[in-house]
């Protein structure tokens, strides 16, 4: 088929280079057949030469005044706005988002990098009245040092930047783990970080597996913090290995996101943020809604209104621009959908529409899903409490608001959530009921903007959140200063 596009390399102290092992493929999940490129199968040896270079560059980077700092973070914002286009074709073939998809991926990357930029003109401490006389007291961010950042695939190039800006404005140096699905999305960042003209060893790169290479660099004894994002399980094992190794860590986990519409909705309006929310990415997003919790009297209605909007998805390839719906992003994600449509139906759910690996000529070399609408979902079952990360949705029927917000909070997941509602009354109980670090009211689950929090309770997350100011918390230290004179 396909030529590689290219091979990545790792990119340590403003170098791309070698790896000592193997090199392994990414390929496109529209085609298997198209190779997207190669990458190295990264050693710790590897990744102990980008943390040497790290640390090595954490000296001077400090040291760098905060708006010094941003005038690169800003132009690094402004190559990607000039490479939007082919970064988002890159995503599209790679990862198989459709390209209006892909286009707010790198919109968020570019969006992340201007916000952070402004911070390097504001990361203000505060001044406080001492007890005693002739005494100042003050607190000041200072940065953690060198700080691992393990991304997903779901999000090639929003995540990575979306960690990488704040901790560079804080004065961090980082070595980013891009995931194995997606390396040449975050190969094509290292050109544009390069350009943008950070010193030597301020980020640096590391390709491979997540069992081998992230581990490699989780365990490294001279990280100081690690922020990533993935499912819940590798989470849970990253967020030990901190524990015991004393590293502040940032974990950003699954979702089982769900959408209530009350009987007073704007019943459009509930269809539109239910279609975009369930289907848009394929469902694989942490955000994803994929549970509808419907009152009894409007659950007919807006299902005859689902399943005729779902009917209309054009599934296809992820570059191609008529594509709604894309593939999934490798052959394990497709089994795993598919052996939950087994436990759905098991549970005893009704499939009203999709259920199956889509095999159409078109799609026979990717790894495509149908849209599905289980319904009969019930709040006990599997499908209503664990992350699929598909284009699937679950129908619940509830008699009353109380009902919806309680059925909404049994998972064990709190990342996002939304009420349709007509009714103010509702909206605040809403807000101030819900278990989940997002609320959105008569909005999707999804659609997050980053000068706001990013991140979720229970198993989505431990404690912190993603950019916005809130981001400046993760990759800094607080130092309080007394001063006698
Ligand atoms: P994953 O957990 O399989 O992998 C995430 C990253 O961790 C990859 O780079 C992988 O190589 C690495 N990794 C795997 N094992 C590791 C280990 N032992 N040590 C260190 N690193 C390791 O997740 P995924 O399949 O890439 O992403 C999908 C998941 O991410 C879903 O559960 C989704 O909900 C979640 N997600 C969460 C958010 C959020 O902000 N809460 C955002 C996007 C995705």
């Amino acid at each position: 088929m396909t030529a590689p596009l290219l091979e990545c390399q790792n990119y340590i102290n403003g170098q791309w280079v070698v790896a000592s092992g193997e090199t392994l493929e990414s390929r496109n999940p529209s085609d298997w057949r198209d190779v997207v490129a190669t990458f190295p199968r990264s050693s710790a040896a590897d990744v102990d030469a980008a943390v040497v270079a790290a640390r090595r560059a954490f000296k001077s980077w400090r040291l760098v005044p905060a708006p010094a700092r941003a005038e690169i973070i800003y132009r690094a914002g402004e190559l990607l706005l000039q490479h939007k286009e082919k970064l988002a074709q890159l995503i599209s073939r790679e990862m198989g988002k459709p390209l209006t998809e892909a286009r707010g991926d790198v919109q968020e990357g570019i969006d992340c990098a201007l916000y952070m930029a402004g911070e390097g003109r504001r990361m203000f401490g505060q001044t406080t009245p001492s007890e005693m006389p002739n005494k100042f007291a003050m607190t000041m961010r200072i940065p953690v040092g060198v700080c691992a950042l393990i991304t997903p695939w779901n999000f090639p190039v929003a995540i990575p930047c979306w960690k990488a800006f704040p901790a560079l404005i804080c004065g961090n140096t980082v070595i980013l783990k891009p995931a194995e699905d997606t390396p040449t999305c975050v190969h094509y960042l290292s050109q544009l970080f390069h350009k943008a003209g950070l010193p030597n060893g301020v980020v640096n790169i590391v390709h491979g597996l997540g069992e081998e290479t992230g581990r490699a660099l989780v365990e490294h004894p001279d990280v100081n913090l690690v922020s990533f994002t993935g499912s819940s399980e590798t989470g849970a094992e990253v967020g030990s290995v901190c524990g015991r190794t004393h590293k502040r860590s940032c974990l950003e986990m699954g979702g089982k996101n769900a959408q209530i519409v009350m009987a007073d909705a704007d019943l459009q309006l509930a269809l539109d943020g239910a279609v975009w929310g369930a289907f848009g990415t394929s469902g694989q997003r942490c955000t994803a809604t994929s549970r509808l919790i419907l009152h009894r009297d409007i659950k007919e209605e807006f299902t005859n209104l689902l399943l005729e909007r779902v009917h209309q998805l054009r599934l296809g390839l992820g570059t191609d621009p008529q594509t709604e719906v894309g593939p999934l992003i490798n052959s394990a994600q497709l089994q795993r959908v598919n052996h939950y449509l087994e436990i759905a139906r098991a549970e005893g759910t009704k499939v009203l529409t999709g259920g199956e690996i889509a095999n159409t000529e078109n799609l026979a070399h990717g790894f495509f899903f149908q849209p599905t609408i289980l319904d009969k979902v019930t709040p006990e079952m599997r499908v209503a409490k664990e992350e699929i990360f598909g284009p699937v949705v679950a129908l619940i029927e509830v008699d009353s608001f109380e009902e919806a917000i309680a059925i909404l909070n049994n998972t064990p997941y709190g990342l996002s959530s939304s009420v349709y509602t007509r009714d103010v009354n509702l909206a605040f109980q809403a807000m101030r009921d819900i278990e989940a670090g997002i609320t959105y009211i008569n909005g999707p689950t999804i659609g997050a903007e980053v000068h706001l929090p990013f991140g979720g309770m229970k198993q989505t997350g431990n404690g912190h959140r993603e950019v916005g100011t809130a981001a400046l918390d993760v990759f800094t230290e607080w130092k309080t200063v007394y001063v006698d004179y």
